[in-house]
């Protein structure tokens, strides 16, 4: 029996304001417990809310950048429930009138999981969205051992809730999926989204239904997946899980389960029967908001988007779909080619030594971009010294590794180490006559028809020279001797 898998997955996403949702507390993250609180995100009785604007904004740019239609109106409503993050019992959220409705996210082929990138099922495929809707954060809850503490810093930081439809088929591609989300999200300057720190957090919803049946099976969530990794651990879990017990003709109901990443298994939470139902009814403190206030703010800070910036240094760097996508992948790598390439005629020199050459030592280093100690500018004159002739190729390497090292432009460290290349004929042309002579057995293979003999003799005129004769001037100048 095969069996299809429906996945549906609820992001939520931090929004990067300066202070929270509803009240003018700093959103930071790491500071000491419950030092970023007032009444109003502490919940106590009489505090009022006040509405964040550039979060309502924020909101609005991730519907642009996500193809979203924009609700004329929008709403705020109280979702009911008792628990100790929530001392108001009740969580600011919107129920029937979300700021954002339908959009989609594009999938990128690099956003698959590496192992999974040749194999992927369906290409450029798009995941579509049900809402994007605001609400508050609630605390935090950190469990001691006998103890429980909260802290409240993070109580009414802006939330974005992601929903997408139910169409995403496996743990790959949901892994894919919150990749290419969280950096249009990064692009768009909304969210650092970094999963580590709690800034984007995922829900995922999965059933499985043998291939012949043609209602969905038991939709079961998986709560709080806090890692890209985990999410796809935590699926691909889930679904041989499910898999299994119908297999031993078991029957599967809605329920609510965990992840526990040390054992790698899922765990059972709450079963349909103790569901919530959270009462929503509009927040009589909040009147609702009219979209078209906030629509020119997000249309001017509107990002070129990661699918358009590949597309276009396809087009404008010549540069492979897979490097365009190595490049646009990181907005700071991004910047700093375009700096490097800028008013250079060598693009594709260029991107190959800052992909290549330059990730490498970046790595190995422990360094980012951002910290990188070549300025970008430095590629163009590297590649022109290379190019005229001036130094080899095997030499620019070397080059490099002094620039990396000190800072210092290729110009500079040429003259200072004396690394030129050989170009003079009649000094090659002596070493030539050396290497002939020396070598009579491979001067005979060659001449008797054995093109690869020639190579050999070129490489023991570079030997000579101490690798600074021009390898191609060298070869045919050995040619030429050996007709
Ligand atoms: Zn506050």
């Amino acid at each position: 029996m095969r069996y299809i898998t429906t996945i549906g997955l609820e992001v939520h996403v931090q929004l990067k304001t300066r202070s929270k949702m509803f009240c003018a507390c700093p959103v930071e993250f790491g500071a000491a417990p419950n030092t970023y609180t007032c009444p109003t995100c502490l919940g106590l009785p009489g505090a009022l809310p006040v509405m964040n604007h550039e979060a309502l904004r924020m909101t609005v740019l991730t519907g642009l950048m996500l193809d979203c239609d924009i609700a004329e109106i929008c709403k705020f409503d109280r979702k009911n429930y008792f628990y100790p993050d929530m001392p108001k019992n009740y969580q600011i959220s919107q129920y029937d009138l979300p700021l954002c409705t339908n959009g989609r996210v594009p999938l990128h082929d690099l956003a698959y999981p590496k192992d999974a990138q040749k194999s992927i099922a369906t290409p450029d495929k798009e995941v579509r969205l049900v809402r994007i809707h605001l609400e508050e954060d609630v605390a935090k809850s950190f469990h001691f051992e006998t103890s429980t503490g909260i802290d409240f810093n993070r109580a009414g930081t802006p939330l974005m809730e992601i929903v997408t439809q139910p169409e995403i088929a496996s743990p790959e591609e949901a892994f894919a999926f919150v990749t290419s989300l969280k950096q249009i999200l990064i692009y768009g300057g909304v969210s650092d989204a970094d999963m580590e720190k709690g800034q984007l957090r995922c829900d995922c919803n999965v059933s499985v239904r043998p291939e012949t049946q043609a209602e969905l099976g038991a939709k079961i969530e998986i709560k709080n997946m806090n890692s890209i990794s985990g999410v796809r651990r935590a699926l691909a879990f889930e679904i041989q899980r499910q898999i299994a017990a119908l297999e031993r003709g078991q029957k599967l109901e809605q329920e609510t389960r965990g992840w526990d990443d040390g054992a790698s298994a899922t765990f059972l939470m709450r079963t349909k029967e103790s569901a919530h139902d959270y009462r929503y009814f509009p927040d009589p403190d909040l009147v609702p908001v009219k979209s078209d206030v906030l629509l020119p703010d997000a249309r001017a800070r509107l990002p070129e988007l990661p699918k358009q910036k590949r597309a276009r240094f396809i087009r404008d760097y010549e540069v492979t779909p897979y490097d365009a996508g190595v490049l646009a992948d990181d907005l700071d790598l991004a910047k700093y080619f375009e700096t490097a390439a800028h008013g250079s005629k060598k693009l594709k020199a260029i991107a190959n030594w800052i992909l290549n050459d330059l990730q490498s030592a970046l790595t190995t280093a422990g360094k980012t971009i951002t910290d990188c100690p070549i300025p970008p500018a430095a590629f163009d004159e590297l590649v022109r010294l290379i190019d005229s002739g001036k130094i080899s190729g095997k030499q620019g390497k070397e080059v490099f590794a002094a620039m990396f090292a000190s800072g210092k432009g290729a110009g500079t460290i040429v003259k200072e180490k004396g690394i030129e290349q050989l170009n003079d004929s009649g000094a090659i042309e002596a070493l030539a006559d050396q290497v002939i002579a020396a070598n009579p057995k491979p001067v005979a293979d060659f001449k008797a028809g054995n093109a690869a003999s020639l190579n050999f003799l070129k490489g023991q005129v570079m030997k000579l020279s101490k690798g600074k004769a021009n390898p191609q001037l060298a070869g045919e100048i050995l040619e030429r001797k050996l007709k």
